[in-house]
């Protein structure tokens, strides 16, 4: 498989996930991934996009139930909407290459 970017190749790998929202934010260390081994540009493969995304949506409604009331409805809708346009988008490029 090659690299979207470079055309180098992907090996399997680890990678930092790291996401930052209005509230939290959220790091796991080592999350398996295909790796670029000229550019570092690394892909999610689709489980790991799945549980991530599982693990972000019960993050989301446990800190909803502890922040402070306030967000509007609105708010949180297109919080989440960002998260999973971001994740489809690495799904996507999966699947292109
Ligand atoms: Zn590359």
């Amino acid at each position: 498989m090659e690299c979207y970017y470079c055309k180098g190749e992907l090996k399997d790998g680890v990678v930092p996930y790291f996401v930052k929202r209005k509230g939290y934010q959220f790091v796991i260390d080592r999350v398996p991934a295909y790796v670029c081994s000229q550019c570092g540009e690394y892909l999610f493969r689709e489980k790991e996009v799945d549980l991530i995304q599982e693990i972000i949506s019960a993050l989301e409604q446990k800190i909803a139930l502890m922040i402070i009331p306030n967000p509007s409805l609105q708010r949180k809708n297109s919080l989440r909407n960002n998260i999973s346009s971001k994740l489809k988008t690495d799904k996507l490029r999966l699947k292109a290459t």
